[in-house]
């Protein structure tokens, strides 16, 4: 074959190489921006797993890039790295798409230990009669969560019956309390399921507006297969109110957990709205933990939320947000974007030192254009109808008011574990 002949057929195929190269090296610069974006956000620790990659193993293929559905990794120098902490949710898509095997799923990291409970091969823990499902346990997921619910309640169903007692107290209705009341229904124990918040869902609820959440099909007690990949919030929560509905799932809404104590044959349980008996627990409350409250009058007003979903909806309403980290000043931000909302912000600190450069800067501007009436050293003494009163330097002030939007840190699940006597082992990086 002659030269010109030959570069007639090459030319094509190294047109194609550069056209890939400089593709990549593109992508790689976007990487490399994202991951000093968040570098210079302090957002560098994942929340919980997440993979480790070892550098001498990994042949930067991008496999785990291309698999990842939350787009948290990315090639930096040639190798795969975890480009957006925050935002990496435990999947593992990326562990089981890597070809060489150079991905490992591990809890924390060196500076910031997960704990995680010990539990058996039943999800029951050390305390006998008390099991855990769900992301409490270290596995975030969906479909997960809905699995180990269904299989705690096996384990519990075929326990003897105790009577006069509930056969299991359910605690949380994320889709590890769902797939798990769900289960009791199927094996006729005598449940209960409580739910701290007024709504189901668990984090599906708190996902941002129309978040596509992608899960493998869940095998749910009843119901059959929950066939979806891909699916918004939206949706997902209205397909689980559907269950609740046609299989009449009895779940007691704004009734919280606080504590139990052991008795013959079970546990002495005491929540928001009372006491009761239950031979076994189950503990599906992820790991969120619950909203620390303010113990003020007028507290229990429905208008007094502990989480903003969406800030839409107190468009051209009177809010108080209260608070000094990063939640409060992201919702009093976000509040103030909307048309015509008059936004306070109080805190009783002298200044927002734990909340994140950037959102003091944003807040700084926000309040210097009027956008938001900060008040620091400043304690909310009432919650009124149609106003709150504030006590500050300058003595008390009474401002009207449409909502309070509390966000002052929240009681951890660990340490209600510990409380109840649960083994739970701080893991720093390792599987
Ligand atoms: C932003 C984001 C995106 C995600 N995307 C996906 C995705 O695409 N696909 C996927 O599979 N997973 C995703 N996940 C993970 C998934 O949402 C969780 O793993 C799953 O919801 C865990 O279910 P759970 O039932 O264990 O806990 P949760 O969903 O956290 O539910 C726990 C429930 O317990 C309640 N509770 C807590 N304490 C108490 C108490 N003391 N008394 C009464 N009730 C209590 C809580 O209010 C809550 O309703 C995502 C998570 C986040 C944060
Ligand atoms: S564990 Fe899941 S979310 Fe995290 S990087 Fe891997 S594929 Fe992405």
């Amino acid at each position: 074959m002659d030269a010109s002949l030959l570069a007639w057929y090459l030319a094509p195929a190294a047109a194609l190489m550069l056209y890939y190269a400089l593709r990549r090296r593109r992508a790689e610069s976007a990487h490399a921006r994202e991951l000093a974006a968040a570098v210079a956000a302090g957002m560098t620790e994942p929340p919980s797993l997440h993979p480790v990659v070892d550098p001498l193993r990994c042949i930067g293929s991008a496999t785990c890039v291309r698999a990842c559905p939350e787009k948290a990794l990315g090639i930096v120098d040639g190798r795969a790295t975890l480009v957006s902490p925050a935002s990496c949710i435990g999947h593992g898509a990326c562990e089981a798409s890597c070809p060489v095997r150079a991905i490992e799923l591990v809890f924390g990291t060196e500076r910031r230990g997960i704990d995680i409970p010990r539990v058996d091969p039943n999800f029951e823990t050390n305390v006998p009669g008390v099991f855990i499902a769900g992301e409490l346990g270290g596995m975030g997921l969906i479909r997960k969560a809905s699995e180990q619910g269904r299989q705690a309640i096996r384990t519990i169903a075929s326990r003897p019956r105790r009577h006069g007692a509930l056969d299991v107290l359910i605690v949380g209705a994320g889709p590890a309390g769902i797939a798990a009341g769900l289960a009791a229904i199927e094996a006729k124990l005598r449940y209960r399921l409580i739910e701290q918040e007024p709504d189901l869902g668990g984090s599906v609820f708190h996902y941002p507006r129309h978040k596509i959440a992608m899960t493998q099909p869940v095998e749910l007690p009843i119901v059959g297969t929950m066939r979806f990949t891909e699916v918004s919030k939206e949706a997902l929560l209205a397909f689980w109110r559907r269950i609740v509905s046609g299989t009449g799932l009895a779940i007691h809404f704004s009734e919280r957990f606080e504590r139990m104590e052991r008795i013959d044959g079970g546990f002495r349980v005491v929540t928001g709205r009372g006491t009761c008996e239950a031979a076994h627990v189950l503990l599906a409350i992820g790991r969120r933990g619950t909203p620390r409250k303010l113990g003020v009058e007028g507290e229990e007003r429905a208008k007094v939320v502990y989480r903003l979903v969406d800030a839409a909806q107190y468009r051209g309403l009177h809010v108080l947000v209260v608070g000094g980290g990063d939640s409060a000043v992201e919702a009093a931000l976000a509040c103030a974007d909307e048309a015509g909302t008059a936004v306070t912000l109080a805190y009783r600190g002298d200044a927002f030192s734990r909340a994140k450069p950037a959102n003091r800067e944003r807040l700084d501007a926000a309040a210097r254009a009027g956008r938001v009436d900060v008040r620091l050293r400043t304690d909310v003494s009432a919650i009124g109808e149609s106003d709150v009163t504030l006590a500050g330097p300058q003595g008390e002030a009474r401002l009207p008011n449409d909502r309070v939007i509390v966000q002052a840190g929240g009681v951890l699940p660990t340490e209600l574990l510990r409380s109840l006597g649960v083994d739970v082992e701080t893991k720093f990086g390792s599987a």
